[in-house]
Order: C-alpha cells, then structure tokens, then sequence
C-alpha cells in the first residue's frame, strides 16, 4: 500500500487504489501494470485488475479502492514527499469522488508531508472540484468521519488548519502541501491537460513530461478569447508556462519496448522552463541515450535511432562494420539502457523542485 520509492522526485508511494485502463500514448509501456501483473494470483492484491495478453500485461479496467490504506499517512512520523497513486490514477472515472474526498480529508490533516498527485484524466480532476463547491458538507467533519474507516486515526479539528482563499473551488483549498499536476507525453496531451490542471485549486501545479514522446512547447497561448467582448481590442493571452505551472518533471521511457526521446525535446523543455524561471527536473533519459552519455569508441552492436523530422527510423551498428565509430559520433541515440544512459542533459543533472506557495 506504502513503501520507499526510487522515483527521482519523490520519497515515496501511497496507493489508497488499485487498478486503471489505458487513457493515452504515455500509458502503452504502463510500468505499474507490469509491477501488478507480478501480484495477481487469486488472493493478492491486484487480482482481476490486470491481465495478460499477446502484448503482455493489461488493465482489466477495473479499479478498487483500498480503505484500509488511508491509515498509512498517520504513521509516517518524518515529513515525507509522497507520490499518491502510482500504481493507478485517484481521478479514474470508476473512482466514487467520495472516495477521493477522504484521500484528500487524511492529505489535510497529515500536513507533515507534501503530496504530489499527478494523473491522466484531469477532466475529471475539475469535476471533482466542481463536485466539491457545489456539495455543501462534503468536507464536513460529520461527513468525513462517516466516510472513514474506523481505525483512522482522525482529528477532526485539525482539517480547518488549511489555507483558505481560493475564490471558486470549494471549502480551504489549495491544501498547503498537495501538488496536483498531469502527466503530457507530447504536444496534444499538453494541449488538452495543461488548461484543465490550471483550473484546480493546488499549491503547486507541476507537468510530469514522461515519457517524453515528442516536443512539447509551453510557450504557446492559453486557449481563451482573441477579443476583449466590451472593448474589442486585441487580448494576448498568456503563454502556458507563464499561467501557473510551478514544476517541470521531464524523462525519456524505459522498460521493455521503450521509445526513445529526442535530446532536443529535453533542451528545449529545460530551456523554456529556465526563461520563464520554472523549476525543472530532469528525472532519466531512459532506455535510450545520446552518444555523449555513452562515451567513447563504440564497445559493442547496438541499436541506434535517428530522428527524421517527425518519425524514428531504427538500425544497429557493430564495432567491426563502423571502425573508428565513436557513440557521439553520429546517431540520435542508441539502446544503452536505464543505467547507462543516466540522468545527466548535456553533461549535468537537473534537480530543482519547487516552493510552496
Ligand atoms: S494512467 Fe498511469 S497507471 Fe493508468 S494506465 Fe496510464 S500510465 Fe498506467
């Protein structure tokens, strides 16, 4: 339900769920399906959520949630960062918002540590908030002891300890120390995504750009009107990257059948975020590397890729047929693996987070 995470950019995992369904491009290699398919047998915790097929484990599409998992927070006594839900998504349409409230009743008193929720559907994500302002009571204390399990230890009290202020969404929010963000794996999730978070009440609203599958531009405007409505003059709306986003989380895929990431699209992001003065991390290169993490004459065949403008184009390269062949000579990036590749961008790494507001 809990436990430490190798995650870069966090402590560690809280799943008060179990269980998710694809939703877009950045969930075809989905890790936390391949992790579940390992504990699916009748009796363990992932069974019936995911199963295997001819292109390897899959989610059912059903989700369960965990009750007993709420408890967890309130025994974690050194403030930690936690990441909520890696192993499935809290705003998955088969989540009762119910449930949701409690996650975020136990984040409200366990102020101790910070949260990073991220998800897919963040849709969903406004509707929740929208549920919760239009829902008098949802966050009552009543309404939340009703709703806990009885061995939460629940202080009811303390929830009112939030800061409050937020002018359309609901009773004390943004909790101080939850930070929502969505996942953008490629320009059209950025567009679709990044408007929505922005709309929900967070002390830090962050992007995790991973996996990385294509450029991803956050100097383009907000989506809204071209016209002021009363004067008519011209309205330039702000660029994404300028509208809130506090965090920029970016990282190429690994695991089986990773697809590589374009350095460029990383120096690009890196760029735009160091302009605009947003924190950026730069979480792995993954599966796949540029010759100048590899180093060095070529060692041994590998699998290169090349960049052709708006596809890869796949080979390999041996040692004997590329004499003299160094790794940073020509390719884009070759197959050297998580290790390998590592988590330096052009010959550092990238570790800033953000304040709190
Ligand atoms: S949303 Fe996350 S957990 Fe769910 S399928 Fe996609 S990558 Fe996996």
């Amino acid at each position: 339900m809990s436990q430490n995470s190798k995650i870069e950019w966090t402590d560690m995992v809280w799943n008060p769920l179990r269980g998710c369904s694809r939703v877009s491009q950045g969930c075809t290699h989905c890790y936390a399906e391949r992790v579940a398919m390992r504990f699916s047998g009748a009796g363990q915790p992932y069974h019936k959520l995911v199963q295997m097929t001819s292109q390897g484990p899959k989610w059912t599409g059903k989700v369960r949630t965990v009750p007993e998992a709420l408890a967890a927070p309130f025994g974690w006594a050194k403030p930690r960062r936690v990441f909520v839900n890696s192993m499935s998504d809290l705003f998955h349409e088969s989540v009762p918002f119910e449930f949701i409230a409690s996650v975020f009743a136990v984040m409200s008193v366990t102020t101790r540590h910070t949260y990073q929720v991220l998800t897919k559907r963040p849709e969903r994500m406004v509707e929740f908030f929208k549920w919760v302002k239009d829902g008098e009571g949802v966050f009552d204390d009543d309404a939340i002891s009703s709703r806990m399990p009885k061995d939460i230890p629940w202080v009811p009290h303390h929830h009112n300890t939030r800061r409050g202020g937020y002018d359309n969404c609901g009773p004390g929010f943004p909790y101080e120390n939850v930070w929502l963000g969505v996942s953008v794996e490629d320009q059209r999730a950025a567009d679709e995504r990044i408007p929505l978070l922005l709309k929900v009440p967070a002390a830090v609203h962050f992007l995790s750009v991973e996996p990385m599958l294509g450029p991803v531009d956050l100097e383009r405007p907000m989506p809204g009107p071209d016209l002021d409505q009363g004067s008519g003059a011209k309205i330039c709306q702000p660029w994404y990257i300028q509208s809130g986003i506090d965090w920029v989380i970016c990282g190429g895929e690994s695991g089986p059948g990773a697809r590589p990431m374009h350095p460029d699209w990383a120096r690009d992001l890196r760029d735009q975020c160091a302009e605009a003065k947003v924190p950026f991390f730069f979480k792995q290169f993954g599966e796949w590397a540029p010759g100048e993490n590899c180093g060095g004459p070529l060692k041994r065949t590998e699998q290169v890729a090349h960049w052709f403008g708006d596809q890869w184009c796949f080979s390999t390269l041996t040692p004997s047929g590329s004499v003299g062949m160094h790794y940073d000579d020509e390719p884009t990036v070759y197959r050297v693996g998580k290790r390998t590749a590592g988590r330096h961008l052009d010959g550092r790494t990238h570790d800033e987070f953000p304040e709190a507001k």
